[in-house]
């Protein structure tokens, strides 16, 4: 019997087994993707990782700076001088010279993934169990049976729910979970769940030589909000930018929307826009481990993350839930998944 299941290895699951590692529990991770790092992907080209998912972290969140400290991965500020353009419902386009939006943000040198590089190559890759998707868990005296969806079962003393919380509403529990509970698990909303994000690559940031600060709102789509997401140092240069266009229409219009992305880059920022070396449009809301159904309407506003009075206690105390919904601060954030996994009383895994 394992003494601690991890089910999920986004940054909040490997930043836990990164914890009990440490502190020399007996963990095991159980990862459905063929990949860790949950809602940190990124593109690769020229040796960095563009990314697909978060890009961003502010002054004031320390576990983020920390652990960019702990693996060496310099930190720099959003690109953010030069003008802004705007783009009217027409198509047609201004310069304004108003400040980046995102002026004061903090990136990573090698993307969001140089995080997840730097937690992996400390942990005993046996432990890390990739393309194994959890679909039940059940108590039985001492112990709970985990299995998965090839019908394998693992028994462990405890187990760290660290999946968004809806996509955690999914699983079966055996005894099933207080009504308030399963309540509590499918009514937070998944952070970013209903987000697409397109990303283009350049060999350099020309539109930083005419002074653009890569910058953009639009009115016209299919983006509606444009930022610089250029390597270090500005090479490789890239773009991206937020899809406003409803998650239904997104799936029929895949293929078209990525070529429609780049027409908009074309119109924004000059014809070098139209020659990319890399592309990619993520659908966060098609990704099943990620977002549910009821994910795909956009939030109006950050909600008021926390850890739900209804998710603790259960199975005496051996059922925890660590996911950045779940966090005690800064949820929804990267720095809410470190959050999470900090506020995990490892003294239970003893
Ligand atoms: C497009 C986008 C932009 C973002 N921008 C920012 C930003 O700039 N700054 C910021 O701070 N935050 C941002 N975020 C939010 C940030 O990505 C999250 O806060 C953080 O990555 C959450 O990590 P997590 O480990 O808590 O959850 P996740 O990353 O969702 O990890 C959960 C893991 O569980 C796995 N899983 C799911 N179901 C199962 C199952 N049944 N069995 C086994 N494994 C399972 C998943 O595959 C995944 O690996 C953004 C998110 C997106 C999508």
């Amino acid at each position: 019997m394992k003494d601690t299941i991890i089910i999920g290895g986004g940054l909040s699951g490997l930043a836990l087994a990164d914890r009990l590692d440490r502190a020399g529990r007996d963990w095991l991770l159980l990862e459905a993707r063929d990949r860790v790092g949950g809602r940190i992907a990124g593109l690769s080209y020229g040796g960095t990782s563009f990314d697909l998912g978060p890009a961003w972290f502010w002054p004031g969140q320390p576990r983020i700076a920390a652990l960019a400290e702990r693996f060496c991965i310099t930190v720099f500020e959003q690109y953010a001088s030069g003008a802004t353009c705007y783009e009217n419902t027409d198509g047609s386009v201004q310069r304004v010279d108003a400040p980046s939006a995102m002026a004061g943000s903090l990136r990573l040198a090698g993307g969001m993934r140089a995080l997840v590089e730097g937690l992996i190559a400390d942990l005993d890759p046996s432990r890390l169990r990739l393309e194994t998707p959890v679909i039940a868990l059940s108590r039985e005296g001492d112990g709970i049976t985990v299995t998965a969806q090839e019908g394998e079962t693992l028994l462990a003393k405890r187990v760290v729910i660290a999946v968004p919380p809806r996509i955690a509403a999914g699983i079966t529990f055996d005894p099933p979970l207080p009504d308030n509970a399963l309540r509590a698990l499918s009514t937070i909303p998944t952070w970013m769940g209903a987000v697409a994000k397109f990303v283009a690559v350049y060999e350099r940031p020309f539109w930083r030589e005419t002074g653009l600060s890569g910058d953009a709102m639009s009115r016209h789509g299919p983006m509606v909000e444009i930022h610089d997401a250029s390597a270090m140092g500005g090479t490789p240069g890239a773009l991206f930018g937020f899809l406003g266009v409803p998650v239904e229409h997104r799936a029929t219009l895949r293929d078209q929307l990525a070529d429609a992305c780049l027409a908009q880059f074309g119109r924004l920022f000059g014809k070098a826009a139209l020659t990319p070396v890399a592309t990619h449009l993520a659908d966060w809301a098609r990704e099943p481990f990620t977002a549910t159904d009821a994910d795909h309407q956009p939030l109006a506003a950050h909600p008021a993350y926390g850890p739900p009075p209804a998710l603790s206690g259960l199975w005496d105390g051996h059922l925890k839930f660590v996911v950045t919904e779940t966090a005690p601060e800064h949820g929804g954030f990267t720095e809410g998944a470190l959050a999470a996994a900090f506020s995990y009383d490892s003294s239970a895994a003893i």
